[in-house]
């Protein structure tokens, strides 16, 4: 822990970090400022622009003229080059990157170096997407030579807004495949974590990314991103973020019918099946919540447990619970750091107010985790609430903190019903030693992702995204290619 104290006090010493547009390191016109601080002890890391609608209009005309001028001449196989030289300045600077991430918005610094495999994977997958991008030749049913093909197209001047919880892998899912398909992006990180995106950005500008295909425009949601929703001279949103949010982007895109794509909330069932190995499904179950503190949009907050196991189940994901090691993040052996903001863990304890008055049970935590070492910081024990109704405010919303509600079930057909009556189909998680219950469940459960006898796994091949009320899109996979691309067709006479 010492080493990477010693390495965080010489990355942010509280000063100003300027945004990023047409290729030029700047302030907001506003002359505003947002202070990042760490949720680990609430110190100042640095202060960054409260970038408004005037720094958007710049960044769109910047992205603008890129997307028209010389970006447009770059071959496929140099946007794959230069991917590929990316993901080597990321692997040399790979450690300061996940401790700016720590530092910035708390998650355990184990689990951002751990994301390694993923961001490099990334950046090498959309590397391969480049080169990969094709139209076709299609017969038409009109006589003589007459020839229709298509072309695949770059969408445009691209805006992107992601949330807090994963700024490394969060940014490069939007940003890799604007590259691979020779888009421009303008970039809104949240509010609460900018500092790693402004970090990545300026890797992109010494590996060579032309100005203007990559801006950085930091600011409020209400302000910047707002703007960028609804800017005229924007081809595509892709989102990131609650499905409050998305939808008033969605709204805002109608404006020039823009093109959206929204990754948003979720209140993932887990379901552990009479069957399941229990001694493996007991720490995937519960880190299925606990992970970065439970700000992933694909908590499985929800735990169904087959009656006959339910009391054992429940009392061994509680005892995994009382024991996670809650603190800050930058701290090798924690498993449990903070939560973002005072406003996000005022949120969470409202639920588990809300829990406790609906009548469920508390089994474990159930409150803010405090001590000398935690002050300053925002920390909530990891939680587990039984005898959860469907009903029941806690089994229903979304709380994004680590607060796990668990509901018994009887049979088969009847968890699948519960477990899709909710607005929401991110993700959904099934513990069993039974193939055909295996099949029957993935198949069943609407979701956009199904993990059986896992959880989490997330992979740049494989598509991922929601369907119902967590959004439209997917990224990751040949589909998200498609996200950034048009078709145009081209007819030729040549009678
Ligand atoms: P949020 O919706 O409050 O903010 C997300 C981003 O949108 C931020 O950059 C914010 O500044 C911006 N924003 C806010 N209001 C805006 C507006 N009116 N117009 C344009 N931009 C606006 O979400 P959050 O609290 O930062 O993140 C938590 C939410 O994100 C959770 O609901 C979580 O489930 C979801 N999430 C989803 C995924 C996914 O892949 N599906 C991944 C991570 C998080």
């Amino acid at each position: 822990m010492k080493d990477w104290q010693d390495r965080a006090s010489a990355l942010y010493n509280g000063e100003f970090r300027p945004m990023f547009i047409g290729g030029k390191w700047c302030e907001s016109g506003s002359g505003a400022v947002i202070e990042a601080r760490n949720p680990a002890n609430g110190a100042l890391l640095a202060t960054v622009p409260r970038g408004n609608a005037r720094d958007i209009d710049a960044a769109v005309s910047a992205a603008r003229a890129a997307f028209e001028g010389p970006w447009s001449k770059f071959t496929p196989f140099e946007r794959q080059a230069l991917l590929l030289d990316i993901a080597e300045r990321f692997e040399a600077e790979w450690d300061r990157l996940c401790l700016s991430d720590t530092l910035d918005m708390g998650m355990p610094i184990q689990r951002t170096l751990a994301n390694r495999r993923r961001v490099l994977g990334m950046l090498r997958f959309y590397a391969g997407q480049a080169v990969s991008i094709h139209g076709q030749t299609i017969p038409n049913s009109f006589p003589g030579e007459i020839y229709s093909s298509t072309v695949r197209e770059p969408i445009g001047v691209v805006g992107a807004i992601i949330p807090w919880n994963a700024p490394i892998a969060g940014s490069i899912w939007k940003i890799a495949p604007a590259i691979a398909t020779g888009c421009t992006v303008i970039l809104k990180p949240s509010e609460e974590a900018s500092l790693t995106v402004l970090m990545i950005a300026r890797i992109m500008q010494e590996a060579g990314l032309p100005d203007g295909v990559l801006n950085i425009v930091t600011g409020l949601g209400a302000e910047a991103g707002a703007a960028l929703a609804e800017h005229p001279g924007v081809d595509k949103i892709v989102f990131t973020g609650s499905t409050t949010t998305g939808q008033a982007i969605a709204r805002a895109a109608t404006g020039n019918l823009k093109r959206v794509s929204l990754e948003l909330g979720g209140k993932s069932p887990v379901i552990v099946c009479r069957d399941a190995d229990i001694e493996k499904a007991v720490p995937v179950a519960a880190m299925a919540v606990f992970a970065n503190s439970g700000q992933i949009c694909i908590a499985g907050s929800r735990l169904f447990v087959a009656r006959e196991i339910h009391d054992e189940f429940l009392r061994r994901v509680a005892d995994y619970a009382s024991n996670l090691r809650i603190g800050h993040g930058i701290d090798t052996d924690t498993d449990i750091g903070p939560i973002i903001s005072a406003r996000q863990a005022e949120r969470v304890e409202t639920y588990l107010s809300v829990g406790a008055s609906e009548g469920a049970k508390l089994l474990t935590g159930g409150s803010r985790a405090t001590g000398p070492e935690l002050s300053g910081g925002h920390y909530i024990q990891p939680t587990v609430f039984g005898g959860v109704t469907d009903e029941m405010r806690i089994a229903r919303e979304e709380i994004f903190g680590p607060v796990i509600s668990a509901l018994p079930f009887d049979s088969l057909d009847e968890v699948v019903t519960r477990a899709n009556a909710t607005p929401y189909g991110l993700a959904a998680g099934v513990f069993t030693t039974h193939l055909g219950t295996a099949h029957k469940l993935a198949h069943r459960l609407r979701a956009g992702s199904v993990w059986v006898n896992m959880y989490h796994a997330i992979d740049p091949a494989v598509p991922f995204g929601g369907v119902k009320m967590s959004g439209y899109g997917r990224e990751g996979g040949t589909e998200h290619m498609e996200e950034y691309l048009d078709t145009k067709a081209i007819w030729i006479n040549t009678d």
